[in-house]
């Protein structure tokens, strides 16, 4: 196979590494290809297609061809829907618990960084980031140590995922969910 470079989402820095991408050898329902990557995901769409491939995300044919989105937003005033479309038909679901609406901030929606790893959070030192995730977090415990804890031991496959995301602005915007 020849190496292709992978496609760019504005919204969603890595989405190979935070794992809304796995690799597959199964051919892409929208353009019958083996691209060797598949939507962790999906898309959710009556035709509920098994195999999408990232590049079918990102030009919007997959939404197009199987009449169906990826993500849902918040409601915020002044989105356009120009931003509103990359969100719901060019952006792939992050791998999460619970469902979620993508947040949006300043009539912009926000961008996801990615899941959060206690280790790495504390490692990079980042005192926004780290604040804006202890909030979030501690909003779910009686007891801070108890959130502090869970916070650094955060790592995949934990039953509580936090999940990053920055506003236009440079704001840290936190998602907490579990299992
Ligand atoms: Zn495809």
């Amino acid at each position: 196979m020849i190496a292709e470079s992978l496609p760019h989402f504005a919204f969603f820095v890595d989405p190979f590494k935070d794992d809304a991408f796995e690799r597959s050898e199964e051919a892409c329902a929208c353009c019958g290809k083996p691209r060797g990557w598949r939507a962790t995901c999906g898309i959710y769409s009556e035709a509920d297609p098994d195999t999408i491939c990232p590049w079918c995300v990102a030009d919007g044919s997959a939404a197009r061809k199987f009449r169906g989105h990826f993500n849902t937003l918040e409601t915020v005033d002044g989105l356009s829907q120009e931003h509103a479309k990359a969100i719901t038909e060019r952006t792939p679901l992050p791998l999460t618990w619970q469902d979620f609406d993508w947040p949006c901030a300043d009539g912009e929606p926000c961008v996801y960084l990615g899941h959060v790893r206690g280790d790495v959070l504390f490692e990079e030192n980042d005192a926004a980031k780290i604040a804006a995730c202890r909030e979030a977090v501690a909003a779910f415990y009686e007891d801070e140590a108890e959130a502090q804890d869970r916070l650094a031991a955060c790592a995949p496959g934990d039953n509580m995922g936090v999940y990053v995301f920055r506003t236009r602005a440079g704001a840290y915007r936190i998602l907490v969910d579990f299992d």
